[in-house]
């Protein structure tokens, strides 16, 4: 039984670290003419609207992209994040674009997204948001197995993230396992994976896991909006992204503090890490 709704937790510091990378590393990879697939193995509702009962219960878009709104910074990249999220919203910050949004908007008209999404009322969202085409599959599917059907892809050349709620906790396993599995069948793939720091050492595990997979070129990019604790809840949150664009670090190097600054309490931090060279 799923119990995970992303609309309580949309345009948090998580989702904007997330989706700041996810709109990058689609920019950059959309620069070559050759057709591209997007893969979404847990896609969410996509879109979020700031009023529903949900946000308004967390308000958590409070501590993330309503700082971020009036941003006033030199940052070519938020900027052009946010630039983003504006041409989702007339003049007052109201809704929240999720990943396939954010796709949508880069991917074109000879790309391919493959939307998944377990939850039968999110999934429902989804394709009214999304309406599935002969290039935008939207599946009532279990993403991680929908990953491994779909490799190696027809262009040979794809962009998948990797987003579960980790509400079930074999997920910080499963997540590596069918990153390994996918790198097999497609080892020239750009990944992603996001992650959250509840507790430090599921994170540890997973990065050890990667590092001794064998898989080359792995980066991560982590944003801390206080420092680890034991206590229940999330501290942290981060991407990891295997063949990454090769100015995503230089570019991530100078973002990350910036979004510390604007979106983290007093002890905040940020990691940028090469955790395998190429
Ligand atoms: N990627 C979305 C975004 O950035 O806007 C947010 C996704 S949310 C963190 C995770 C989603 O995964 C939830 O909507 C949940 O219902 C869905 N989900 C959970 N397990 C799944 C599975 N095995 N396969 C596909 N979707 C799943």
């Amino acid at each position: 039984m799923l119990s995970y709704r992303h609309s309580f937790h949309a345009g948090n510091p998580a989702d904007v670290l997330k989706h700041l990378v996810l709109f990058e590393v689609l920019q950059y990879l959309t620069q070559k003419d050759k057709a591209l697939e997007y893969i979404d193995t847990h896609s969410g509702a996509g879109m979020y609207a700031f009023s529903s009962n949900e946000a308004q219960k967390t308000q958590e878009f409070e501590q993330g992209i309503a700082k971020l709104w009036h941003y006033n910074g030199d940052s070519p990249t938020i900027k052009n994040y946010l630039a983003l999220i504006k041409r989702f919203n007339l003049q007052k910050l109201a809704f929240y674009p999720g990943s396939p949004a954010v796709a949508d908007d880069v991917l074109r008209a000879h790309d391919k997204s493959w939307l998944f999404e377990l939850h039968p009322q999110d999934h429902k969202l989804l394709t009214e948001n999304f309406k599935p085409t002969r290039k935008r599959k939207v599946r009532l599917e279990d993403g991680f197995k929908g990953l491994l059907g779909l490799l190696p892809p027809e262009s040979r050349r794809a962009c998948i993230l990797m987003d579960p709620p980790y509400e079930i906790k074999s997920d910080y396993e499963l997540v590596v396992k069918t990153i390994i599995k996918a790198h097999k069948r497609f080892s020239s793939g750009t990944y992603m994976i996001w992650y959250p720091v509840v507790q430090r050492e599921r994170i540890d595990t997973m990065e050890q896991t990667l590092i001794d997979s064998g898989i080359k070129n792995i980066h991560l990019y982590e944003l801390g909006t206080s420092q680890d604790t034991q206590e229940h809840g999330m501290t942290a949150s981060g991407m990891i992204v295997i063949n990454p664009p090769w100015k995503l670090k230089a570019t991530m190097d100078t973002v990350m503090p910036e979004l510390v600054e604007y979106l983290s309490h007093k002890d905040g931090f940020y990691r940028s890490v090469e955790l395998v060279a190429e």
